[in-house]
Formats: C-alpha cells, structure tokens, sequence
C-alpha cells in the first residue's frame, strides 16, 4: 500500500497544551508521525510517496475562507501584537447564551470577528485545545495535500484499492469556520468533497477516532451525497461534548445521511466489531465506490485520553471487515496519542486492510525504547 508522507508536519512542533485551563504536555505531538512511519517502512510492505501540492482551492471547497485567512496569519499577528507567549490559544468564545433572546438576524450581524489576536483565536476556535505555533498553517496545509494525494491514487486508474493518508496535524473536529480539538483543517472532509467532486458519486466517511468528528458532521449535516458513520465516545464523558449523540441524523437533504454511534467507557474489542459490523451495513448502503475513513488509534487500551479497551488485534480485524465493503479506500490518520503502540497499531490495521495476515512483532516489539522510531 501506498503510504503518503511529508515531513512538513514537522513544522507545526507543540510541547505544551492546554487542558481545563492548565497547561501539560502535549499529546498530538511530531513522533507520532514518526512513529508510524517507522513502523510501516521497517514492514517492508508499504510505499512512501510525497504528496503533491492541490491549491487553496480544495480547501476552500469546504472551509470559510475566512479561517483559512486567520489560520494563516495567526502566527504573525500574535507577534505583531507583542503577545509574549509559546503558542496561541483563544480564551474567550461566542457561548450561545451571549446572545440569547437575539433574534437569528440580529446574531449574524453582530457575532463578527474582533481585531485582537486573542478574540480573532476565540471567534475561529472551538476550543483551547489546538495550540498554534509558527508552523502549523504550512503544517495543517501539507496535511490537506497529504490526503488529496491520497485520493488522486485512488482514483488515479492504475487499480489502487487503497492508500494511506499519514495526515498531521489531524482534521476532523474542524468544521467550515472552526478550527478546534488539534484540528485545523478538516482532511477527511476535503477529501470527501474532492471524490465528489471528481466522480459525481456519493462518498461515505467511516470515523473510527475515539472521538466523534464534530467537525464533518458539520460540514455535511444538511448533505445527500455524502454519508457520516461515526464510532466514538459517547459525548456525555468526552471531548468533543457538545455533539456526538445516536439522535443527529441531519437535515434536509441529509436526513438520515449522518449515524453516530457513541460507545461506554470500557469497550472491549468484541463489543467494537458489532459496533464496526454496524457502521458497515451504514456504508455498504451508500451507492458509489470509494469510502474516506478517518482512522484514529485513541481508542487504544493504554491510549492517555481515551477510555477504550481495544488490543492492536482488532485493529486488524477492523481494517479487514472495512476492507470487506469492496470499496476503495482513502485511509487518513486522525488522533491516537499512545506513542509506543502507534506505529504497530497503524501497521496491524493497515495489513488488515490489504489482506495481509496479522503480524505482531514480538511481545514488547513495539519498542519502549523506540527502536521503530526513524
Ligand atoms: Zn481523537
């Protein structure tokens, strides 16, 4: 399988975030990446190919031109302001109850962007969780090329079933004008509206991260062509809160075009394959060929912000049932934040996906001392 990489993730270098208000170490961190590259070149089964740059144009297909704008100055206005700090992080957010009793009319007008960095950051962000530094535009960009290169192997002719997006840094808690959750850009999703756009089919995005994906079911709540099937933590304990819930099903158009599918602390590997046996019915009853799953390894046993008990064995079986639709596959990495276990649980679910057989490395193999690490 064809890997796409770029070592233009390197740019967006985070050591400190922020969590209920405290600062920490990071978690969405460069070695994962690494990691995972590590892993999959020392298989000996995977190809590593440099994406090719896609324009401002895809992006743009999908997000508010006005974030890409913000996200792409934030960095400089934040020095130009004289804000002494490491990273940028908003603290203040349009809460809906700011303006309730407004009328809908009166809120569009009034909710605008301010001048100062710090409100600009709240304006765009969801969240303080999506520290920004120097380089995470030109990182969070790359991350749009990674994935679109992904799909121009798929659907390139040359009877590719499958390829891997190695996305960083991650994409789907970004919505059309929001950024948020260690997302910048939302890659599945830009993927999705290219397949669209260049075969006219629907498309359906399988999520596997641990957390829901607020952000493509945002972007195409109230569409047909594409479907959004979700695996994730129930919102009511977990990030991203505020959706997430077995009620959203869309809008419009998109009327029963969105399924969520939120899970209890806990989930063993055997409850997750009904769940995924689940999600697949949802996706083989889409018409058309190719299927973007937004793969995340945070739903790890030993995972640092999740509270799933998967093994790297399901993650083979997961990549070979998905496999199993007879669809295409546009694979991007979103979240996953056990650093030892990355590379083998990418490489395991990956195998899978090929039909290749599971193949741990021995027991331990997967390196306390980061033996896989380039
Ligand atoms: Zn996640």
């Amino acid at each position: 399988m064809q890997v796409v990489y770029t070592p233009i993730h390197l740019a967006h270098d985070i050591d400190t975030e922020t969590f209920m208000g405290v600062g920490v170490p990071a978690n969405e961190v460069t070695e994962r990446a690494e990691r995972i590259r590590g892993a999959l070149l020392a298989d000996g089964g995977f190809t590593l190919t440099a994406p090719t740059e896609h324009g401002e144009a895809p992006v743009t297909a999908v997000h508010d031109p006005g974030l890409v704008r913000f996200l792409e100055v934030a960095w400089s206005e934040t020095r130009a302001q004289n804000i002494p700090r490491a990273f940028l992080s908003a603290d203040t957010y349009p809460n809906r109850s700011m303006f309730e009793g407004m009328s809908a009319e009166a809120v569009a007008r009034l909710v605008r962007e301010p001048r100062q960095i710090g409100g600009r950051a709240g304006f765009w962000g969801l969240d303080s969780a999506a520290p920004l530094v120097a380089g995470t535009y030109v990182a969070a960009r790359g991350a749009v090329d990674v994935a679109l290169t992904a799909v121009d192997l798929v659907l390139g002719g040359a009877g590719v079933g499958a390829a891997y997006g190695l996305c960083r840094p991650p994409g789907h808690h970004a919505a059309r004008s929001m950024y948020g959750g260690y997302c910048f850009f939302n890659n599945a999703a830009i993927a999705a509206q290219a397949i669209v756009d260049a075969t006219g089919e629907r498309v359906a995005i399988l999520d596997v991260d641990y957390h829901h994906g607020n952000g493509s079911q945002q972007i195409f709540w109230r569409r047909g062509d594409v479907r959004y099937v979700s695996i994730h933590a129930d919102p009511d304990r977990q990030y991203p809160y505020f959706l997430g819930r077995a009620d959203e099903t869309g809008e419009g158009e998109g009327a029963g075009e969105n399924l969520n599918i939120p899970l209890r602390a806990g989930v063993t590997d055997d409850e997750y394959l009904a769940a995924v046996d689940r999600a697949c019915d949802a996706l083989a009853a889409v018409p058309g060929s190719v299927v973007v799953v937004s793969l995340g390894f945070d739903t790890y046993g030993l995972d640092p912000i999740g509270d799933f008990a998967l093994t790297t064995a399901v993650y083979h079986e997961v990549g070979r049932r998905v496999a199993g639709l007879g669809r295409r596959l546009v694979i991007l990495q979103e979240g996953g934040y056990h650093r030892p276990s990355l590379g083998e649980n990418a490489r395991a679910w990956l195998r899978g996906a090929e039909g290749r057989e599971f193949d741990p490395l021995p027991s331990g193999g997967f390196g306390a001392g980061g033996s896989v690490v380039a």
